[in-house]
């Protein structure tokens, strides 16, 4: 058979037991149709091929963000300004100047991703502040929390709020001396303000592609979504029909929205390869920052406190059992220890009641475990799904205070990996301390537990770190396990989907830091080259 594209003299890691090293590789269509030598891939070679010479560079297969909220991000990204770590008030005063001048029709102006305590030396900012760049639309920015937001006095008119308005339950409106909101607004305030202006079904593709696009940059092929809103749901669906949806994406409806709407998409999207429905969503616990992660033992810095869940146990199990008897993954949200324990208790419950193999349940962020549970995961069959970066952003912040002695509970990963548990990796993106949802920041992540700036500074549990090798297989095949998925695509194997990518750097030899000045060379998707960076 004549390739479509042929790779060859290139450093290939396939992340596959079986061949783990290869020259070259060959694409029919959408698959690879061989891999091995540089001679043997010749024979594939017609007259239509398109031959790419890699002069050593490193392939992987494409990257797996497993737990996103990327599109809900993209439209956000798409019609906001981005503070991301801005922290400078003449800063975000020239970027708001710069958005207003160049969306003369927009009726608000709307901001994202702004650190309160990083600017003004931690003191809350006024409408003033924006006031003097932008007086007569309406401004609202939110923080990378989306906890808090930050607005203009035009909004605030526009809210229709004055002195004598109160302020709503569970929520807060910061005030001056004569009781006018100074423009800071917390919890179900800020919930009052539209985190982006409508999006129409027909604007959609568009700005989804932008992002997309944006995410192949980064070497990313595959990801799981959580929190697709339906309407554009025919937008995607078209996408897929036409060839221009360039992303795996496994989307996960809320088990608590309801499994009848969650088995009618499955059904509607059974036959694609690039939009799934097999996975449904749900919380345990909170979040370490403000205690509500629920824990075995108190907090170090909160004695008597070990949190509390945000749904009871009792009335989840039933769900949770009906989701795994209709065939379902279950994905949950565990930061604490008796987060953990209690899911894996409720996952064995629902194995013996229904009986199925390989059900392959998940757990999200298992920020914290008790080594007791860690060999449960392999047990049960049950994935742990991390996020590096949520442990290296937020160690020196609060992680650390929170765990005190018991440290050795703390984003185990490579405890898991030594009780045979599988392990994937994902951003949680954007609620995550990252410019760009960047797989080759996490895999420093993982591989130091440091960011780069506190990299040989800071200690702590450095017994957890794991290879670069194991990382990527975290973010290829381990997330393509977690979907069910790994007879198609995570690795490099004939006969498998054909997602790569192709490296500025040989990270598997090269130190730690190299993983930062990385670039993704070239992105290939589908058997078509959708990034592409240097001419091979
Ligand atoms: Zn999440």
């Amino acid at each position: 058979m004549n390739a479509d594209i042929i790779l060859e003299n290139a450093n290939i890691w396939t992340v596959d037991n079986q061949l783990p090293r290869a020259q070259a590789l060959a694409v029919s269509g959408n698959e690879i149709i061989f891999v091995g030598s540089n001679d043997r891939v010749q024979e594939m070679s017609g007259p239509n091929t398109r031959l790419l010479d890699l002069r050593g560079h490193l392939v992987l297969p494409g990257f797996n963000d497993c737990h996103t909220h990327f599109i809900n991000a993209a439209l956000r990204t798409a019609t906001n300004f981005d503070l991301y770590w801005v922290t400078d008030m003449q800063e975000i005063q020239s970027r708001l100047r710069k958005f207003s001048e160049e969306h003369p029709d927009n009726d608000w102006l709307h901001g994202m991703r702004w650190f309160p305590t990083r600017i003004n030396n931690g003191v809350w900012p006024t409408r003033a502040d924006l006031d003097a760049v932008e007086s007569k639309r309406p401004v609202v920015i939110f923080d990378i929390d989306g906890h808090s937001c930050w607005t203009n006095t035009a909004a605030i008119e526009r809210m229709g709020y004055t002195a004598s308005t109160p302020d709503p339950e569970g929520g807060q409106m910061l005030r001056d001396a004569s009781g006018y909101p100074t423009g800071v607004f917390f919890e179900v305030a800020q919930e009052a303000f539209v985190r982006y202006p409508p999006v129409s079904v027909g604007e959609f593709p568009r700005l989804f592609q932008k992002e997309i696009a944006r995410l192949n940059k980064l070497g990313i092929t595959s990801i799981s979504n959580n929190g697709i809103k339906p309407m554009y749901l025919d937008a995607i669906e078209a996408m897929d029909k036409n060839n221009s949806l360039q992303l795996r994406i496994s989307e996960w409806p809320m088990i608590l929205d309801g499994l009848d709407k969650a088995v009618e998409l499955r059904e509607r999207f059974a036959k694609s390869e690039k939009f799934r429905v097999h996975t449904v969503k749900t919380l345990m616990d909170g979040v370490m920052s403000n205690y509500s992660a629920w824990m075995l033992e108190p907090f170090a810095d909160k004695p008597g406190e070990t949190g509390y869940p945000v749904i009871d146990p009792e009335k989840l199990e039933p769900l949770v059992i009906e989701a795994d008897r209709l065939g379902f993954q279950v994905a949950t949200h565990v930061i604490g220890t008796r987060a953990v324990r209690t899911m894996l208790d409720i996952y064995e419950r629902a194995q013996k009641e229904n009986d199925r193999l390989d059900c392959r349940h998940r757990l999200e962020h298992v920020e914290s475990s008790h080594p007791d549970d860690r060999k449960r995961f392999a047990e049960l069959g049950v994935i742990s799904s991390m996020t590096p970066v949520h442990c290296t952003a937020d160690l020196e912040g609060y992680y650390i205070s929170r765990l005190g002695d018991s440290g050795h509970l703390g984003f185990a990963w490579k405890s898991f990996l030594e009780n045979s548990v599988h392990l994937s990796f994902g951003t949680d993106w954007p609620a995550v301390d990252l410019r760009e949802p960047s797989p080759l920041e996490q895999i420093f992540g993982a591989v130091t537990r440091c960011t780069p700036q506190n990299y040989g500074k800071l200690k702590w549990h450095l017994e957890q770190c794991i290879s670069v090798q194991d990382a990527i297989r975290s973010y290829t095949l381990e997330g393509a396990y977690a979907e069910k998925m790994e007879h198609r695509k995570g690795s490099l194997t004939t006969g498998k989907l054909a997602d790569m990518i192709v490296l500025s750097e040989n990270i598997l030899e090269s130190p730690p830091e190299k993983l930062l000045e990385t670039k993704v060379l070239m992105t290939i998707f589908d058997g078509e080259i959708v990034h592409n960076l240097e001419a091979f």
